[in-house]
C-alpha cells in the first residue's frame, strides 16, 4: 500500500512529505494540495504546498551538490542509477497502486510503467557511461588557411541544476527520462511532479533515495504549478528545464531565461489510411493508438484521415472493435477508464457538443459517467468542427473522408502540432513520400504513433515542442560541448617527422 513499508517516511499523517537535502519534509506552508481519485472522485491523498522559500533552498542545495556530483566517477554515477532501476522495479507493486488511485491508468499499464521507467534508467546508465566516456580530437589543418599547429579535445560537461516537470498521464517514465539523463551527465536534479501523479513521483524518488545518491542532488518539490511553477521556472538558480506537458510549456518557453529548454508538448497525430491499406491491421492500431489510456497519450492517434472509398469499410471495422472495449474502474484492468479531472471531462464533452450541433456521425452513443466517458467514434467530422484540430485527451476520435493523399497531408501540415503522424499502405514508396511530406516530428508506417521504444529519439515540430528526447538525445541536451585546445609552437604532422627535425624545433 502506498505510504508503507519501506515507504513509511514519506508520509506524515494523511498528508505525503517533500524531498529535500536527502530528507523527507513538511512544507512550512502548512497547507496541503488534495489530490483527487479519477474514479471515485474523493481525495485520495495529500501532498505538501511548498512554499517560495523551500524552493529557494532546494536551488541552493542542488548547486552545491551538483559540484561534487559533476567530480563522482561516471561508473559511479552510473553504479547509483542501476542501483535505483532495481529498487524502483522491486517495489512496482505499490508505485502502481499510486498511479491507478492517481491518474486511473488501468492497472496492468500502471506496472508496465514503473517496469519500463527501470528499464529506461538502466539503458541511460549504460548509454551514459558510453557515450560521456568519449569526446572528439580535432586538428586544425583541416580547416583551409591552417596548419597542424592546433589539437583540439572536446568533452561533454553538465549544465548544472536541471529543473524536470512531467505531466499527469506518465507521471513516474516521463520523470525518470528526464531524471536519469541529467544525473548520469553531472547535474543535479529538481522535480517538480504533476498534481495528478505527484504520489507515484514521491515513492519514485524515494527509491532513488534509498539507492543512496548524495544529499540535495535530487529534490522534489509538490504544489500546483498555477502556483509555484512560475517560481520555478523563471528561478536563476536554474540551468536547463525539460518540460512535459500541454499549452504551459509554450508559455514557459517564453518566460525562461537563456537556458536550454527541452519542450515535450501536445500533439494531433493523424493516421492516414490508402485505399490499399490492410484494413484489419488499421482498425487494430486505431484502438491501441486512439483509445488506450482513454487517448490520454500525447502520441494517441487523435484524427484519422481516411479515403472515402475504404472510409465505410474501414469505419465498420473499427466500430466492431470499440463495441468490444472494456469500460469501468482502472483497478479491473478496463481498457476505458476515467479521465484524470472533471475539467478534462468537461472540455471533452464541449468538444462532442461542438461536433453533434455541426453534424458529424456518432458512431455509438454518447455516454458519461461522472469522469468515465464511452469510447466515440465521430464520422464525417469536417474541418469548421474543433475536434478536427484540437487534442482532446480522451476518449474520442474524429475520422475526416479525404479524397486524394494531399487531401488528407494537407490537414495534418495545417494543424499547429506536428509530434507524430502514422501512414497505412502497402506500398512502401508511397509511405516514404507521405512520411517525408508529414511536417511531424516521427511517422510511423503501418503502425500507430508511440513514443518508445524509450532509446529512439521522440521530438515534435512547431507548438509541439523544442529539442528532442528519447535516452541518447536527453543526454547530449542536458551536457554543453567543452574545448580544450593544445597550441603547438610549430605543425606537427603524424608520420611527417624524422627524430632530428623535431630535435631541431624543440
Ligand atoms: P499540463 O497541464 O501542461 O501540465 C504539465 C506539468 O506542468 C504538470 O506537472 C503541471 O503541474 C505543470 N505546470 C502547470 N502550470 C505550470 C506553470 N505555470 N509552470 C510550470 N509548470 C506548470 O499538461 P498535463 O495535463 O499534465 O498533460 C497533458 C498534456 O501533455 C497534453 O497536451 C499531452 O499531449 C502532453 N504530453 C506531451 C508529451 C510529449 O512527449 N510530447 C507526453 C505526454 C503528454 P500541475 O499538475 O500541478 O498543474
Amino acid at each position: 500500500m502506498a505510504g508503507t513499508g519501506v515507504f513509511s517516511e514519506i508520509l506524515d499523517g494523511d498528508a505525503f512529505k517533500y524531498y529535500s537535502n536527502g530528507e523527507w519534509k513538511k512544507s512550512s506552508s502548512g497547507k496541503t494540495v488534495a489530490i483527487v481519485n479519477p474514479t471515485t472522485r474523493k481525495t485520495q491523498y495529500k501532498v505538501q504546498a511548498c512554499t517560495q522559500e523551500e524552493v529557494n533552498k532546494v536551488m541552493e542545495l542542488a548547486k552545491s551538490a551538483q559540484k561534487t556530483w559533476a567530480k563522482t566517477p561516471l561508473w559511479k554515477r552510473a553504479e547509483l542509477l542501476h542501483k535505483a532501476a532495481a529498487i524502483l522495479k522491486e517495489h512496482k507493486a505499490p508505485i502502481a497502486e499510486c498511479l491507478i488511485k492517481e491518474i486511473a491508468k488501468p492497472a496492468k499499464d500502471s506496472v508496465t510503467e514503473v517496469v519500463r521507467s527501470g528499464d529506461l534508467i538502466s539503458y541511460t546508465a549504460e548509454e551514459g557511461v558510453r557515450i560521456l566516456g568519449e569526446g572528439k580530437f580535432l586538428v586544425s589543418d583541416s580547416f583551409p588557411g591552417n596548419e597542424r599547429t592546433k589539437y583540439c579535445l572536446t568533452s561533454k560537461i553538465p549544465l548544472g541544476v536541471v529543473l524536470a516537470i512531467p505531466p499527469f498521464n506518465y507521471p513516474v517514465n516521463l520523470a525518470v527520462s528526464k531524471i536519469g539523463p541529467a544525473l548520469i551527465a553531472g547535474n543535479s536534479l529538481v522535480l517538480k511532479p504533476p498534481t495528478q501523479g505527484a504520489v507515484s513521483c514521491l515513492h519514485m524518488v524515494h527509491c532513488f533515495h534509498l539507492a543512496g545518491f548524495p544529499k540535495g542532488l535530487i529534490s522534489c518539490v509538490t504544489g500546483k504549478g498555477s502556483e509555484i511553477g512560475d517560481f520555478l521556472t523563471m528561478h536563476p538558480g536554474v540551468n536547463c528545464i525539460s518540460f512535459t506537458g500541454g499549452d504551459t510549456g509554450i508559455s514557459i518557453s517564453k518566460k525562461a531565461g537563456m537556458i536550454p529548454l527541452q519542450m515535450e508538448l501536445g500533439g494531433k497525430d493523424a493516421c492516414i489510411v490508402l485505399e490499399d491499406a490492410d484494413l484489419d491491421l488499421v482498425a487494430a492500431n486505431i484502438i491501441k493508438g486512439g483509445f488506450s489510456y482513454s487517448g490520454q497519450r500525447c502520441t494517441a492517434i487523435k484524427v484519422v484521415l481516411v479515403m472515402e472509398s475504404v472510409a465505410d469499410a474501414l469505419v465498420e471495422k473499427v466500430k466492431a472493435r470499440v463495441a468490444k472495449l472494456r469500460i469501468g474502474p482502472p483497478e479491473d484492468d478496463c481498457d476505458i477508464t476515467p479521465v484524470v479531472t472533471e475539467s478534462s471531462a468537461n472540455f471533452i464533452e464541449g468538444l462532442v457538443m461542438d461536433a453533434k450541433d455541426k453534424g458529424a456521425t456518432f458512431c455509438q452513443q454518447y455516454k458519461r459517467e461522472g469522469n468515465l466517458i464511452w469510447p466515440l467514434l465521430l464520422d464525417n467530422v469536417r474541418p469548421d468542427m474543433r475536434i478536427a484540430w484540437e487534442e482532446p485527451f480522451g476518449p474520442i476520435l474524429p475520422v475526416i473522408r479525404i479524397n486524394s493523399v494531399e487531401e488528407g497531408i494537407h490537414h495534418c501540415n495545417a494543424s499547429n502540432f506536428g509530434l507524430q503522424g502514422c501512414v497505412f499502405t502497402k506500398d512502401i514508396n508511397k509511405a516514404v513520400l507521405i512520411s517525408d511530406a508529414m511536417e511531424t516530428g516521427t511517422v510511423q508506417i503501418n503502425s500507430a504513433p508511440a513514443r518508445g521504444p524509450d532509446h529512439f529519439p521522440f521530438q515534435g515540430l512547431k507548438d509541439s515542442g523544442i529539442g528532442s528526447q528519447g535516452i541518447t538525445n536527453s543526454i547530449d541536451m542536458m551536457t554543453k560541448v567543452k574545448t580544450t585546445v593544445i597550441n603547438l609552437p610549430s605543425p606537427s604532422y603524424s608520420m611527417g617527422s624524422s627524430g632530428s627535425s623535431i630535435r631541431s624545433r624543440i
